[in-house]
């Protein structure tokens, strides 16, 4: 149990990163056009009728229509079998108008994931799961560095957030968000930890962290004792919960509006941190909504763009 102080950590706000980058995108989507004629474009596939698939795919084409970025939006039913998404992903990869391809995670069980993310054209893979894209940003050589782990790593330089020297710790070692933003947050020099479910004394090990980043799916996971007192602490974490006794424990003081969101929507949205302690011990924070989330569409857009230059040599 954490102390109870008046003390509140800052609160990284995604949106403002994220305008800034789709901003940045915006300008260079309209010179491209101006002086190549060429309109980056974005094939989306998603398969069955996953809501939170349905909300991300559905934010990720608002995007691209801010940025300039022409999208295809390719749902699929949640029957389709491995056969029939090879085949539109063969037809999009055969496609020249198509610069990024885009299979929303997860699929439905009957299908091969792997065989999906290694059938995408490198060179149009937005996501960065293709195991060439993946190996490049091993080797510290990255051409497309995966949404996520790219947005959380702008959010820190945009805040001026030394990582270079500083301690950095991630809970979660997936493909898609913890592995990566450790490889680049070692690439830009921190001494890097990374913990699972099998780390023992996680709150000792956690609590070394100047840079906390949790990408664990467990809601409200990381309390005040994971953390070092001023630490940045990112939290990446999407979770829903329709219990209005843990949304005023999470929330604290900030319940009341979550309180309204369960009533009127049955439910919720906290991240992989506890916000009410985390506040009472961190030096700033990420918000959920409204931070690492947000991050993770504009870097989408700055792949799709960067997608349209490398395959034309532009
Ligand atoms: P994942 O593939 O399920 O990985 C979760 C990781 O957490 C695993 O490495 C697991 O360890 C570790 N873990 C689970 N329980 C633990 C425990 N008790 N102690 C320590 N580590 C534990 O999840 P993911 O795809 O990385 O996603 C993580 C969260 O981020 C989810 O809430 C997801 O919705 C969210 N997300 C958000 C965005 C965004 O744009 N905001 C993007 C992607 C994901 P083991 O490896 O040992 O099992």
């Amino acid at each position: 149990m954490i102390a109870r102080t008046t003390h509140r950590a800052e609160l990284l706000d995604g949106r403002v990163a994220a305008d800034a980058i789709k901003r940045e995108v915006a300008d260079e989507v309209a010179t491209l056009k101006k002086e190549h004629g060429v309109t980056p474009r974005l094939a989306a596939v998603i398969v069955g009728d996953d809501p939170a698939s349905a909300v991300y795919v559905r934010n990720k084409i608002r995007a691209c229509a801010e940025v300039g970025i022409a999208s295809e939006h390719l749902p699929m039913p949640a029957a389709t079998t491995t056969a029939e998404l090879l085949a539109v992903v063969k037809r999009l990869n055969q496609d020249d108008d198509v610069d990024g391809i885009l299979v929303q995670l997860p699929l439905p069980k009957q299908i091969a994931e792997i065989e999906i993310i290694e059938a995408v054209n490198a060179a149009k893979d937005v996501d960065a799961f293709h195991p060439m894209n993946v190996g490049l940003l091993a080797l510290g050589r990255p051409r497309f560095v995966p949404c996520t782990p790219a947005g959380i790593i702008e959010l820190l330089c945009r805040n001026q957030i030394p990582i270079e020297g500083a301690t950095a710790c991630v809970i979660g070692r997936s493909q898609i968000v913890g592995k990566p933003v450790a490889s680049l947050l070692l690439q830009r020099h921190a001494t890097v930890t990374i913990c699972h479910s099998k780390t023992r004394d996680l709150p000792a090990v956690t609590r070394q962290a100047d840079i906390l980043i949790a990408a664990v799916g467990k809601p409200a996971f990381v309390t005040g004792e994971f953390i070092k007192p001023g630490a940045a602490v990112i939290d990446v974490g999407v979770n829903q919960i329709s219990d209005p006794v843990k949304a005023r424990e999470f929330f604290g003081r900030d319940a009341e509006k979550r309180l309204e969101g369960i009533e009127q929507k049955g439910y919720t949205l906290v991240g992989d941190v506890h916000p009410a302690e985390a506040d009472q011990v961190a030096g700033k924070r990420t918000p959920v909504p409204g931070g690492v989330g947000l991050l993770t569409v504009a870097m989408l857009m700055k792949n799709t763009l960067q997608a349209a230059r490398w395959r034309r040599g532009l």
